[in-house]
């Protein structure tokens, strides 16, 4: 592990208060994956770091590493892009949050995996822009799993490997990590009942570029499957609830019923 003084382009996952006038903020780099740094005088001094410690924006980070603690410090953060799109908008900052949370989540600290950082940057960009949430948050989670070694086998039957073809009905399995045809479905617990259409819309989302997602127009009801079976799968992979996700739930609720 490199130690120094060192620079990489950064986007913040997290950021809370420590102490009288610190704070500890947790990145994901291009150059060092994800890594959690404190920012010494952050809360006294705004005019040394003037809001480029936000959760979600886009820096050029410059940081010290001892190599005798995890935590790296802050030197200097220059804002690249803050996103100021989504700060505007509860529905879109809220799935943007849960990009943040995945990626915090599910990658290994210190793991350097500039693909996960370009994903993650050019997820939240299309969020920003106005893009058709539901599929962008899907597309996400699929790669992402698919980036970080857990794709589900999505084109086949994960248990018999047979075309489920056309088959009506067809399950979703997280602890297999894929598709089951009704027939190896006999006699298994936890299955998601999904149609075909949902697994060959994530094959597709997984495997096109993020720039051509806008050409796949899913059903709204295999979003939906999609959605579920994903986070299922995801939970599988955590080992726990993720927070953002409840919030959006919440927050669908709070719309159904009415509530603005
Ligand atoms: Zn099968």
């Amino acid at each position: 592990m490199k130690r120094g003084l060192l620079k990489t382009e950064a986007v913040i996952l997290n950021s809370h208060d420590f102490g009288e006038s610190d704070r500890i903020i947790s990145f994901y780099t291009r150059g060092h994956g994800r890594m959690s740094g404190i920012a010494k005088g952050a809360r006294r001094s705004r005019k040394r770091f003037v809001g480029n410690l936000d959760v979600l924006s886009h820096i050029t980070l410059i940081f010290f590493r001892s190599g005798k603690s995890d935590l790296v410090r802050v030197e200097d953060a220059a804002l690249i892009e803050g996103f100021a799109g989504l700060k505007s908008g509860i529905e879109r900052l809220s799935e943007a949050c849960y990009l943040l949370e995945l990626v915090s989540e599910m990658t290994a600290e210190g793991q350097a995996m500039p693909s996960v950082f370009e994903m993650l940057l050019e997820f939240i960009g299309m969020l920003d822009a106005g893009g058709e949430t539901s599929v962008i948050m899907r597309a996400f989670e699929a790669k992402l799993l698919s980036v970080l070694g857990y794709r589900p086998c999505l084109d086949v039957c994960v248990a018999c490997k047979k075309d489920y073809g056309q088959a009506e009905r067809l399950f979703f399995s997280s602890e297999k990590g894929g598709a089951v045809c009704a027939g190896c479905a006999q006699g298994e617990c936890g299955l998601i009942e999904i149609t075909a259409g949902t697994a060959r819309f994530l094959a597709a989302a997984e495997r096109i570029e993020a720039a051509k997602l806008v050409r796949l127009k899913p059903a709204q009801a295999f979003l939906d499957e999609s959605e579920r079976l994903l986070y299922d799968f995801i939970r599988r992979q955590t080992g726990r609830e993720l927070k953002t996700k409840k919030f959006i739930g919440k927050l669908r609720n709070f719309q159904a019923a009415g509530g603005r």
